[in-house]
């Protein structure tokens, strides 16, 4: 019988965990990340209001995403399934006294247990790394509660995005560690469209995270053709 743990690439854990200790440098191996944040919580916070609201981080990593919806207010649960990732995440926390609930279980499994009961589910830069994506979705759906909003950010599939992401990114600029991307794996905004309708999320909203190599910044733009955020809703009881 297929385990709620089996959607998962080891190699990609191990990969995201071995470089656990520079999760935090903002000028490190996950430079990135922390430099999109402040443009995916703006968003976030925008579209749901985070104060006081209850929020699943799903593959939180050291908890970039996750500290910063709880340092607004919200009341935040990020998970993971590389201890390590989890472990660092939980140290930064102590040291900046922000409260998060960090656990190391998959999301499948806690949707066994926990569904509907949160107001939003994030899920940043992942789902280019699991075997079955939709699964991922899927478990998504079910955690949220009715009338709630799921976050899903990947990398579009296209000669544009192969170049940007990984000759550009890895290769060019050395914005991210070499092999951090896999092209087959990354998901054109279609395909996430269609997984969504297969459960009960309608999409509300797409946005592009755009590179511009002058000034060295990412911005939110209309263009989805490299990284992009969706955001979706789940239909209310009465549907
Ligand atoms: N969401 C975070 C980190 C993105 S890096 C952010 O955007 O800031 C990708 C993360 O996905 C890594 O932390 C990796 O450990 C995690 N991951 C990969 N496969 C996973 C799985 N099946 N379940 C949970 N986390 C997973």
């Amino acid at each position: 019988m297929k385990q709620p743990t089996d959607n998962v690439n080891p190699a990609e854990i191990e990969k995201f965990s071995s470089m656990a200790s520079h999760w935090w440098e903002p000028e490190g191996d996950f430079k990135t990340l922390h430099q999109i944040n402040p443009l995916r919580l703006q968003l976030i916070d925008k579209t749901i209001g985070l104060k006081g609201k209850k929020i699943l981080d799903v593959g939180c990593g050291g908890g970039i995403l996750s500290e910063s919806m709880a340092a607004k207010g919200a009341i935040v649960t990020g998970i993971d399934l590389g201890k390590e990732l989890i472990d660092v995440a939980e140290l930064h926390s102590l040291d900046t006294g922000v409260n998060v609930d960090y656990q190391t279980i998959s999301v499948e499994q806690l949707a066994s247990q926990q569904a509907a009961s949160f107001d939003s589910v994030t899920c940043m830069e992942m789902l280019e790394h699991v075997p079955d994506p939709i699964a991922i979705i899927e478990a998504c759906a079910t955690l949220v509660k009715p009338g709630g909003y799921v976050f899903l950010s990947t990398l579009n599939r296209n000669p544009k995005s192969y170049l940007l992401s990984i000759i550009g990114a890895e290769y060019v600029l050395g914005m991210l560690p070499k092999g951090t991307h896999d092209y087959a794996s990354f998901i054109k905004p279609s395909e996430l469209a269609a997984w969504c309708r297969q459960t009960d999320l309608n999409l509300v909203d797409s946005r592009g995270i755009e590179y511009n190599p002058l000034s060295k910044s990412f911005s939110m733009s209309q263009d989805i053709s490299v990284n992009y955020i969706c955001v979706f809703q789940k239909n209310s009881e009465q549907q």
